[in-house]
């Protein structure tokens, strides 16, 4: 019997490490099961539903989504979390009784990241988050259930961070802000940096007075060292500085356990895919 079918889609997907993690947390688990990555068609509208149609006829059981087909796979899913549906955007679905069930992990995989491997809860603290795209769009609903006393979502386009704000009712420890506001309003536990701006080397204008030396920096991009954004946490005396590898790793291990029924662990495979900061 053939063992049950997993896989990745996205274009392009050479760069995946996903059928790696999802292979030892099978291995580790005892799982039947195969993993395997699909680059997956950007043209015609359409194809990317029937590609993953096919994957389904063929006995796929589910699917992890990454760009550019996040909002495809919302669009094409039967049935949403609340996370999911906040962020309009799907990384995970789950094939059953021939429905598509969609599901957004990296949000409860950042924050897991930050509490638990780093041991950085968020509970009463002040946390800033930068950016207001998709990133941030799936994380914003672990972050409120993680309870700090503050959340503040700033972003270069202000009114998306304020339109994001405004659809989640958290009252009034949620706010959103431009850049040139966050000079005064002290420091933060928890800066976040969930803007693209470390995949092309350049630093959100972010001022150096938000980090606490106590307090940690996280980096959502990862494998690229120290970026400018983590360096300015660095020289700002902020020992607790760490990038995203855990949190791809912790979504992951996520979709395994809603997938499987089993819950691998991460530790280990985190450090073997970290690259050291520096
Ligand atoms: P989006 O394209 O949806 O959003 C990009 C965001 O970055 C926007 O808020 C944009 O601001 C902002 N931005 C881009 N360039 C700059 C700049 N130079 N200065 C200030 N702000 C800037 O991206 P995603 O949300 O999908 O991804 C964000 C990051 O998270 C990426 O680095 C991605 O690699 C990483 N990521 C990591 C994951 C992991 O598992 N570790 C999972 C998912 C994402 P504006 O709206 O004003 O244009």
């Amino acid at each position: 019997m053939m063992s049950d079918e997993y896989a990745v889609i996205g274009n392009p997907i050479g760069h995946t490490k996903s059928p790696l993690i999802h292979g030892l947390f099978a291995k580790e688990t005892g799982q039947d099961m195969s993993y395997i990555s699909i680059e997956g068609p950007v043209e015609p509208d359409g194809a990317f539903a029937d590609t993953v149609r096919s994957f389904i006829a063929a006995g796929g059981r589910g699917m992890n989504v990454t760009a550019p087909f996040k909002l495809k796979a919302f669009a094409l899913s039967d049935e949403r979390s609340e996370r999911a549906a906040l962020a309009g955007a799907v990384n995970a679905m789950k094939f059953e009784n021939g429905r598509i069930v969609a599901e957004n992990f990296d949000g409860v995989g950042l924050v897991r990241d930050i509490e638990v491997n780093l041991h950085q809860p968020m509970a009463a603290k002040r946390v800033l988050i930068l950016g207001a795209g998709g990133a941030v769009r799936g994380a914003l609903l672990p972050f409120i259930a993680a309870r700090p006393a503050e959340l503040v979502v700033a972003n270069r386009h202000v009114e998306k961070a304020e339109a994001l704000v405004e659809q989640v009712a958290a009252g009034g420890s949620l706010t959103a802000c431009g850049y040139a506001e966050l000079a005064a309003m002290g420091q933060f536990d928890l800066v976040v940096n969930a803007t693209s701006a470390s995949l092309t080397g350049e630093l959100p204008p972010v001022p150096a007075s938000v980090f606490s030396a106590r307090g940690a920096a996280y980096e959502l991009a990862y494998g690229k060292g120290l970026t400018p954004f983590l360096r300015l946490a660095r020289e700002a005396g902020v020992q607790g500085v760490a990038d995203g590898v855990g949190m791809l790793v912790e979504q992951a291990a996520e979709a395994f356990a809603w997938w499987r029924g089993i819950r691998p662990q991460t530790r280990a495979l985190i450090d073997r895919l970290t690259i050291p900061l520096e």
